[in-house]
Protein backbone atom coordinates (compact mmCIF):
# COMPACT_ATOMS: atom_id res chain seq x y z
CA UNK A 1 0.00 0.00 0.00
CA UNK A 2 1.53 3.09 -1.24
CA UNK A 3 1.37 5.72 1.55
CA UNK A 4 3.32 9.23 3.37
CA UNK A 5 4.43 8.22 7.15
CA UNK A 6 6.05 10.93 9.09
CA UNK A 7 7.62 9.34 12.21
CA UNK A 8 7.08 11.88 15.55
CA UNK A 9 10.14 12.54 17.85
CA UNK A 10 9.30 13.16 21.14
CA UNK A 11 10.32 13.48 24.75
CA UNK A 12 8.68 13.75 28.48
CA UNK A 13 5.38 13.95 26.57
CA UNK A 14 6.23 16.39 24.48
CA UNK A 15 6.74 16.59 21.02
CA UNK A 16 9.89 18.17 19.35
CA UNK A 17 9.12 21.05 17.54
CA UNK A 18 10.67 19.15 14.43
CA UNK A 19 8.07 16.58 14.37
CA UNK A 20 5.47 19.47 13.65
CA UNK A 21 7.36 20.78 10.65
CA UNK A 22 7.44 16.99 9.76
CA UNK A 23 3.89 17.12 9.85
CA UNK A 24 3.42 20.43 8.05
CA UNK A 25 5.42 18.83 5.01
CA UNK A 26 3.94 15.64 5.18
CA UNK A 27 0.76 17.16 4.87
CA UNK A 28 1.48 18.97 1.97
CA UNK A 29 3.14 16.08 0.26
CA UNK A 30 -0.15 14.38 0.61
CA UNK A 31 -2.49 16.84 -0.43
CA UNK A 32 -0.27 17.00 -3.67
CA UNK A 33 -0.88 13.29 -4.21
CA UNK A 34 -4.50 13.70 -3.45
CA UNK A 35 -4.03 11.45 0.44
CA UNK A 36 -3.46 11.74 3.93
CA UNK A 37 -0.38 11.16 5.45
CA UNK A 38 -0.18 8.87 8.60
CA UNK A 39 1.89 9.75 11.71
CA UNK A 40 3.72 7.33 13.13
CA UNK A 41 3.91 7.51 17.48
CA UNK A 42 6.52 5.03 19.20
CA UNK A 43 6.68 4.86 23.12
CA UNK A 44 4.60 3.82 25.86
CA UNK A 45 1.65 5.53 27.93
CA UNK A 46 1.95 8.09 24.77
CA UNK A 47 -1.86 8.75 24.43
CA UNK A 48 -2.36 11.94 25.35
CA UNK A 49 0.49 12.58 22.87
CA UNK A 50 -1.06 10.66 20.01
CA UNK A 51 -4.55 12.38 20.82
CA UNK A 52 -2.66 15.79 20.03
CA UNK A 53 -1.35 14.54 17.33
CA UNK A 54 -4.78 13.30 15.95
CA UNK A 55 -6.20 16.79 16.25
CA UNK A 56 -4.37 17.50 12.51
CA UNK A 57 -5.61 16.64 8.72
CA UNK A 58 -4.09 13.11 8.60
CA UNK A 59 -5.46 9.91 7.84
CA UNK A 60 -4.61 8.03 11.04
CA UNK A 61 -1.96 7.94 14.38
CA UNK A 62 -0.54 5.32 14.49
CA UNK A 63 0.93 4.15 17.70
CA UNK A 64 3.63 1.11 18.71
CA UNK A 65 3.46 1.08 22.57
CA UNK A 66 5.90 -1.38 24.32
CA UNK A 67 8.07 -0.97 27.21
CA UNK A 68 11.24 -1.74 24.96
CA UNK A 69 10.13 1.70 23.35
CA UNK A 70 9.69 3.42 26.79
CA UNK A 71 12.56 5.71 26.21
CA UNK A 72 14.19 5.73 22.70
CA UNK A 73 17.21 3.39 21.95
CA UNK A 74 17.75 2.75 17.86
CA UNK A 75 17.51 -1.24 18.43
CA UNK A 76 14.09 -0.23 20.20
CA UNK A 77 13.05 1.93 17.06
CA UNK A 78 14.27 -0.13 13.91
CA UNK A 79 12.49 -2.89 15.39
CA UNK A 80 9.57 -1.33 15.48
CA UNK A 81 9.41 0.73 12.35
CA UNK A 82 11.17 -2.16 10.01
CA UNK A 83 8.66 -4.75 10.05
CA UNK A 84 5.80 -2.37 9.49
CA UNK A 85 8.47 -0.34 6.54
CA UNK A 86 9.20 -3.74 4.83
CA UNK A 87 4.99 -4.72 5.21
CA UNK A 88 3.43 -2.34 4.09
CA UNK A 89 6.00 -0.02 1.78
CA UNK A 90 5.26 3.39 1.97
CA UNK A 91 6.25 5.82 -0.72
CA UNK A 92 7.95 8.16 1.73
CA UNK A 93 8.62 8.29 5.38
CA UNK A 94 9.50 11.67 6.60
CA UNK A 95 11.48 11.95 9.98
CA UNK A 96 12.92 15.38 11.33
CA UNK A 97 16.23 16.01 10.87
CA UNK A 98 18.01 15.70 14.46
CA UNK A 99 20.71 14.32 16.33
CA UNK A 100 18.47 10.97 17.18
CA UNK A 101 17.20 10.57 13.73
CA UNK A 102 20.85 11.22 12.00
CA UNK A 103 21.23 7.90 14.47
CA UNK A 104 18.80 5.45 13.74
CA UNK A 105 17.26 6.43 10.03
CA UNK A 106 20.52 5.03 8.59
CA UNK A 107 20.03 2.13 10.43
CA UNK A 108 16.74 1.61 9.89
CA UNK A 109 17.15 2.37 5.89
CA UNK A 110 19.79 -0.66 5.63
CA UNK A 111 17.15 -2.99 7.63
CA UNK A 112 14.60 -2.27 5.21
CA UNK A 113 16.91 -1.94 1.77
CA UNK A 114 15.36 1.10 0.85
CA UNK A 115 16.31 4.56 0.03
CA UNK A 116 17.75 7.38 2.31
CA UNK A 117 17.71 11.13 1.52
CA UNK A 118 19.01 13.23 4.76
CA UNK A 119 18.48 17.10 5.61
CA UNK A 120 16.09 17.30 2.77
CA UNK A 121 15.02 21.03 2.74
CA UNK A 122 12.40 20.48 -0.03
CA UNK A 123 10.14 17.76 -1.43
CA UNK A 124 9.40 18.63 -5.28
CA UNK A 125 6.87 16.87 -7.53
CA UNK A 126 3.40 16.64 -7.06
CA UNK A 127 2.26 13.88 -8.69
CA UNK A 128 4.83 13.84 -10.90
CA UNK A 129 8.59 12.39 -10.84
CA UNK A 130 9.65 13.32 -6.97
CA UNK A 131 13.07 15.56 -6.36
CA UNK A 132 14.59 16.61 -3.55
CA UNK A 133 16.74 19.61 -2.48
CA UNK A 134 19.24 19.12 -0.10
CA UNK A 135 22.16 21.24 1.05
CA UNK A 136 25.67 20.20 0.43
CA UNK A 137 29.12 21.74 1.00
CA UNK A 138 28.77 22.97 4.32
CA UNK A 139 25.40 24.78 2.90
CA UNK A 140 27.33 26.81 0.54
CA UNK A 141 24.98 25.22 -2.40
CA UNK A 142 21.66 23.46 -2.59
CA UNK A 143 22.02 19.74 -4.65
CA UNK A 144 18.12 18.84 -6.39
CA UNK A 145 18.69 15.28 -5.97
CA UNK A 146 16.50 12.62 -7.84
CA UNK A 147 16.19 8.93 -6.50
CA UNK A 148 17.62 5.95 -9.07
CA UNK A 149 15.61 3.29 -7.15
CA UNK A 150 11.90 2.82 -7.10
CA UNK A 151 10.14 1.87 -3.67
CA UNK A 152 9.90 3.46 -0.37
CA UNK A 153 12.30 6.82 0.39
CA UNK A 154 13.40 7.67 4.10
CA UNK A 155 13.50 11.61 4.04
CA UNK A 156 15.40 13.92 7.11
CA UNK A 157 13.87 17.42 7.37
CA UNK A 158 16.24 20.40 8.28
CA UNK A 159 14.94 22.16 10.99
CA UNK A 160 12.86 25.49 9.45
CA UNK A 161 12.51 23.85 5.79
CA UNK A 162 8.70 23.45 6.69
CA UNK A 163 6.76 25.88 9.12
CA UNK A 164 5.03 24.23 12.06
CA UNK A 165 2.91 26.79 11.51
CA UNK A 166 1.75 25.51 8.37
CA UNK A 167 0.37 22.10 9.57
CA UNK A 168 -3.28 21.79 9.04
CA UNK A 169 -5.66 20.61 11.87
CA UNK A 170 -8.76 18.05 11.36
CA UNK A 171 -9.27 14.65 12.94
CA UNK A 172 -7.54 11.72 12.66
CA UNK A 173 -7.94 8.09 13.85
CA UNK A 174 -5.35 6.60 16.15
CA UNK A 175 -5.26 3.12 16.23
CA UNK A 176 -2.32 0.38 16.24
CA UNK A 177 0.60 0.71 14.18
CA UNK A 178 0.72 -3.46 14.44
CA UNK A 179 4.41 -4.80 15.36
CA UNK A 180 4.84 -7.44 17.42
CA UNK A 181 8.02 -6.30 19.39
CA UNK A 182 7.87 -9.43 22.16
CA UNK A 183 10.80 -10.77 20.47
CA UNK A 184 12.53 -7.49 19.69
CA UNK A 185 15.77 -6.38 21.86
CA UNK A 186 16.89 -2.85 22.38
CA UNK A 187 20.22 -3.77 22.04
CA UNK A 188 21.23 -1.36 24.88
CA UNK A 189 19.70 -0.05 28.43
CA UNK A 190 19.39 3.59 28.77
CA UNK A 191 20.55 4.01 32.50
CA UNK A 192 19.55 8.26 32.55
CA UNK A 193 19.72 11.61 30.93
CA UNK A 194 21.20 14.27 31.95
CA UNK A 195 20.94 18.01 30.46
CA UNK A 196 24.82 18.84 30.14
CA UNK A 197 25.98 21.90 30.80
CA UNK A 198 23.95 23.89 33.53
CA UNK A 199 22.95 26.47 30.99
CA UNK A 200 23.07 24.16 28.18
CA UNK A 201 20.22 25.95 25.64
CA UNK A 202 18.06 24.27 23.18
CA UNK A 203 18.00 27.12 20.91
CA UNK A 204 16.13 25.16 18.51
CA UNK A 205 13.18 25.66 20.73
CA UNK A 206 12.87 29.65 20.85
CA UNK A 207 10.30 31.40 19.51
CA UNK A 208 12.74 34.65 19.59
CA UNK A 209 16.33 34.92 19.20
CA UNK A 210 18.33 38.02 19.63
CA UNK A 211 21.78 37.28 17.81
CA UNK A 212 24.74 38.92 17.85
CA UNK A 213 27.91 38.70 15.58
CA UNK A 214 31.18 40.08 15.69
CA UNK A 215 30.27 43.90 15.38
CA UNK A 216 28.76 43.47 18.87
CA UNK A 217 32.65 44.56 19.64
CA UNK A 218 33.02 42.69 22.78
CA UNK A 219 31.88 41.09 25.83
CA UNK A 220 31.13 43.87 27.59
CA UNK A 221 28.97 45.33 25.10
CA UNK A 222 26.22 42.54 26.06
CA UNK A 223 24.23 45.17 27.95
CA UNK A 224 21.85 46.21 25.62
CA UNK A 225 21.43 42.77 23.76
CA UNK A 226 20.63 41.32 27.13
CA UNK A 227 18.10 43.55 27.73
CA UNK A 228 16.65 43.39 24.51
CA UNK A 229 16.47 39.47 25.02
CA UNK A 230 14.53 40.04 28.05
CA UNK A 231 12.09 42.52 26.77
CA UNK A 232 11.37 40.00 24.07
CA UNK A 233 11.55 36.86 26.46
CA UNK A 234 13.70 35.59 23.63
CA UNK A 235 17.07 33.39 23.90
CA UNK A 236 20.59 35.16 22.60
CA UNK A 237 22.16 33.55 19.87
CA UNK A 238 25.59 34.45 18.08
CA UNK A 239 27.66 34.00 15.20
CA UNK A 240 30.73 32.05 15.37
CA UNK A 241 33.50 34.71 16.09
CA UNK A 242 31.52 35.86 18.70
CA UNK A 243 31.89 31.91 20.45
CA UNK A 244 35.70 31.97 19.33
CA UNK A 245 36.11 35.00 20.67
CA UNK A 246 34.63 33.61 24.38
CA UNK A 247 31.94 36.57 24.44
CA UNK A 248 29.50 33.80 24.99
CA UNK A 249 29.38 30.19 24.93
CA UNK A 250 29.70 27.42 22.72
CA UNK A 251 25.97 26.44 22.60
CA UNK A 252 24.87 29.73 21.81
CA UNK A 253 26.40 29.11 18.16
CA UNK A 254 24.37 29.32 15.25
CA UNK A 255 25.04 28.28 12.07
CA UNK A 256 26.54 25.21 9.93
CA UNK A 257 28.86 24.41 13.20
CA UNK A 258 26.29 25.19 15.29
CA UNK A 259 22.67 24.85 15.68
CA UNK A 260 20.23 25.08 13.25
CA UNK A 261 16.99 27.58 14.49
CA UNK A 262 13.86 28.33 13.27
CA UNK A 263 12.51 30.92 15.36
CA UNK A 264 8.98 33.15 14.54
CA UNK A 265 11.40 36.31 14.77
CA UNK A 266 15.45 36.66 14.71
CA UNK A 267 17.42 39.78 15.51
CA UNK A 268 20.98 39.50 13.76
CA UNK A 269 22.91 42.62 15.50
CA UNK A 270 26.33 43.24 13.93
CA UNK A 271 26.23 39.90 11.85
CA UNK A 272 27.42 40.46 8.33
CA UNK A 273 25.53 37.25 6.64
CA UNK A 274 28.05 34.50 5.80
CA UNK A 275 26.71 30.87 4.28
CA UNK A 276 27.78 29.08 7.39
CA UNK A 277 25.75 31.70 9.64
CA UNK A 278 22.59 31.83 7.17
CA UNK A 279 22.29 27.83 7.18
CA UNK A 280 21.26 27.95 10.76
CA UNK A 281 19.04 30.52 10.77
CA UNK A 282 17.03 31.10 7.24
CA UNK A 283 14.36 28.97 8.29
CA UNK A 284 13.34 31.63 10.94
CA UNK A 285 9.73 34.10 9.87
CA UNK A 286 10.83 36.99 10.50
CA UNK A 287 14.47 38.45 10.32
CA UNK A 288 15.21 41.89 11.51
CA UNK A 289 18.87 42.69 10.74
CA UNK A 290 21.04 45.86 12.00
CA UNK A 291 24.60 46.54 10.24
CA UNK A 292 25.93 49.62 9.38
CA UNK A 293 27.21 48.65 6.37
CA UNK A 294 24.21 48.49 3.72
CA UNK A 295 25.90 45.98 1.33
CA UNK A 296 26.03 43.11 4.01
CA UNK A 297 24.44 39.93 2.42
CA UNK A 298 22.49 39.39 5.60
CA UNK A 299 19.86 42.05 4.48
CA UNK A 300 19.27 39.75 1.09
CA UNK A 301 17.62 37.74 3.36
CA UNK A 302 16.23 40.02 5.90
CA UNK A 303 12.41 41.05 6.03
CA UNK A 304 13.17 44.30 8.25
CA UNK A 305 16.47 45.94 7.99
CA UNK A 306 18.36 48.79 9.89
CA UNK A 307 21.30 50.54 8.41
CA UNK A 308 23.00 51.72 11.54
CA UNK A 309 25.28 50.98 14.59
CA UNK A 310 24.04 48.85 17.09
CA UNK A 311 24.78 50.38 19.62
CA UNK A 312 22.67 53.59 18.87
CA UNK A 313 19.82 51.25 17.61
CA UNK A 314 19.47 48.87 20.28
CA UNK A 315 19.40 51.65 23.37
CA UNK A 316 16.33 53.40 21.16
CA UNK A 317 14.65 50.00 20.61
CA UNK A 318 14.80 49.08 24.20
CA UNK A 319 13.57 52.47 25.17
CA UNK A 320 10.30 52.04 22.30
CA UNK A 321 9.52 48.70 24.04
CA UNK A 322 9.52 49.85 27.49
CA UNK A 323 7.32 52.91 26.47
CA UNK A 324 5.07 50.67 24.33
CA UNK A 325 4.94 48.42 27.38
CA UNK A 326 3.89 51.35 29.55
C1 LIG B 1 33.84 25.33 8.33
C2 LIG B 1 33.27 26.63 8.83
C3 LIG B 1 32.21 26.59 9.68
C4 LIG B 1 31.63 27.78 10.14
N1 LIG B 1 30.55 27.71 10.98
C5 LIG B 1 29.95 28.85 11.37
C6 LIG B 1 28.79 28.83 12.17
O1 LIG B 1 28.30 27.78 12.58
N2 LIG B 1 28.22 30.01 12.49
C7 LIG B 1 28.72 31.23 12.09
O2 LIG B 1 28.12 32.25 12.43
N3 LIG B 1 29.83 31.26 11.34
C8 LIG B 1 30.46 30.13 10.99
N4 LIG B 1 31.60 30.19 10.25
C9 LIG B 1 32.24 31.52 10.06
C10 LIG B 1 31.62 32.32 8.94
O3 LIG B 1 32.27 32.01 7.72
C11 LIG B 1 31.77 33.84 9.19
O4 LIG B 1 33.14 34.12 9.36
C12 LIG B 1 31.02 34.33 10.40
O5 LIG B 1 29.66 33.92 10.33
C13 LIG B 1 31.08 35.84 10.46
O6 LIG B 1 30.55 36.25 11.68
P1 LIG B 1 30.03 37.73 11.87
O7 LIG B 1 29.00 38.04 10.87
O8 LIG B 1 29.70 37.90 13.30
O9 LIG B 1 31.37 38.58 11.64
P2 LIG B 1 31.81 39.48 10.41
O10 LIG B 1 31.73 38.76 9.13
O11 LIG B 1 33.12 40.07 10.80
O12 LIG B 1 30.70 40.62 10.35
C14 LIG B 1 30.53 41.61 11.31
C15 LIG B 1 29.44 42.52 10.81
O13 LIG B 1 29.13 43.48 11.79
C16 LIG B 1 28.92 44.73 11.16
N5 LIG B 1 29.22 45.74 12.17
C17 LIG B 1 30.42 46.08 12.69
N6 LIG B 1 30.25 47.00 13.67
C18 LIG B 1 28.93 47.26 13.75
C19 LIG B 1 28.14 48.10 14.56
N7 LIG B 1 28.68 48.88 15.53
N8 LIG B 1 26.79 48.12 14.38
C20 LIG B 1 26.20 47.36 13.41
N9 LIG B 1 26.91 46.51 12.60
C21 LIG B 1 28.26 46.46 12.79
C22 LIG B 1 29.87 44.74 9.98
O14 LIG B 1 29.41 45.64 8.99
C23 LIG B 1 29.82 43.29 9.54
O15 LIG B 1 28.80 43.09 8.55
C24 LIG B 1 32.18 29.04 9.76
C25 LIG B 1 33.27 29.06 8.89
C26 LIG B 1 33.81 27.88 8.44
C27 LIG B 1 34.96 27.95 7.48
Amino acid sequence: MAGIWTVLQHRDGKLHRGSWEAIAAAQSLAQERGTKADAILLGQDVGALAAEVAACDLGSVRVAESPLLAAYTPGGYVAALAPALTAERPDFVLFPHTYQSCEYVPRLAQACDVALVPEAIAIDGGAGETTFKRPILEGKMHARVRLRRAGTALVTLQSGAYSADARVAGSAPVRPLGVDLAAAAAGRDVLGTEQIGGDTVDLSKADVIVAVGRGLGGADKLGAVEELARLLGAEIGASRPVIDSGWLPRDRQIGSSGQTVAPKLYFALGISGAIQHLVGMKGASVIVAVNKDAGAPIFKVAHFGVVGDLHEVLPALNQAIRELRG
